[in-house]
């Protein structure tokens, strides 16, 4: 099928209905999989388990296979799960992540509580009904760990985290440890990545440096005084803009909702810097997402020309 004369409309369309299909279908397939289960020593298998079949019989992932698997009996036991999960209002993730926690009396508020929420904030959730005890700091050398971070919500106020990382790291933390010993003398690594990070957006968070500015009283220098054809955005103009665009991409929809992007924001020139606009009037400067920013640029310069000088996102 030839995709790329599909109108824009079209694709859009047809993305969302195959995305309908794709849930409802995963929903039925749960169904016929808790049956297979219930039939197990009767049908003709050639898999010593489920969970062989899923793998090399269906070809699916070991944790592909885990997630199917342990939804399908939790399914079994309480239908409106799969009916939560053919309507698209939970994930197979956020069920997993559940499992161990429903009952027949809290289905359904726990179901209510998940629905459109990401990994992380049902991990939450998981750790607020079930709370773990914090655990002790620990760093290993040489052993190989795995190479992903974890964060792991042990209770709803505390989360261990979990990360590998180069024997620079380690110096670093070693060191600051060493300059920290009178601030935090146990040397807890929570207390000094504590230290580190809020050091870091010190430096770093425009929200931070507005509200040091408020309390203080202070100003950058007047923007009006810099040189408008210099391509640096003077401070006074940033301050300015990130306190009019409140932290956020400045994108309007169609429709005229706002991007609610708040991370990886950048300054961008509305008349473009190339093309004579001022960098030293905050009229000019808004605050947009990294993909508005570069959805932004190809408006103007075409998409070839951007490509050339914007990284993949
Ligand atoms: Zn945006």
């Amino acid at each position: 099928m030839d995709l790329t004369s599909l109108s824009n409309e079209d694709l859009l369309d047809r993305v969302s209905r195959l995305r309908k299909i794709e849930r409802s279908s995963l929903g039925v397939l749960l169904e016929h999989m808790a049956e297979v289960e219930r039939r197990w020593a009767r049908l003709p298998m050639k898999e010593p388990s489920l969970f062989a079949y899923c793998t090399r019989a269906l070809g699916y992932s070991e944790s592909e296979a885990y997630k199917r698997i342990t939804v399908a009996r939790l399914g079994a036991k309480f239908p409106i799960i799969i009916e939560a999960i053919k309507e698209g209002r939970v994930h197979l993730t956020t069920i997993t992540i559940l499992s161990p926690l429903f009952t027949a009396s809290n289905c359904e508020s726990l179901l209510a509580q998940a629905a459109g929420k990401t990994k992380r904030e049902v991990q939450f959730i998981a750790a607020d009904l079930s709370p773990r005890p914090d655990v002790p700091d620990s760093i290993h050398a040489g052993a190989r760990g795995d190479d992903y971070d974890v964060i792991d919500p042990l209770s709803s106020s505390r989360v261990r985290f979990t990360f590998t990382a180069g024997a620079r790291l380690l110096k670093m933390v070693d060191r600051a440890r060493d300059i920290l010993r009178h601030k935090a003398p146990t040397g807890r690594l929570e207390d000094i990545f504590g230290e580190s990070l809020d050091t870091l957006l010190e430096k770093k968070d425009p929200e931070r440096r507005l509200k040091r500015l408020e309390e203080t009283g202070r100003q950058a220098p007047d923007p009006a005084d810099c040189d408008p054809m210099s391509r640096r955005i003077p401070q006074g103009v940033r301050d300015a803009v990130w306190r009019r665009d409140g932290g956020q991409c400045s994108h309007q929809n169609p429709d005229g909702t706002r991007c609610p992007e708040r991370g990886g924001l950048e300054f961008d020139h509305i008349v473009p810097h190339a093309l004579g606009g001022p960098s030293n009037n905050a009229k000019n400067i808004r605050l947009l997402c990294r993909s508005h920013n570069r959805l932004a640029a190809i408006r103007v310069f075409g998409d070839a020309v951007t490509r050339r000088w914007t990284r993949p996102a």
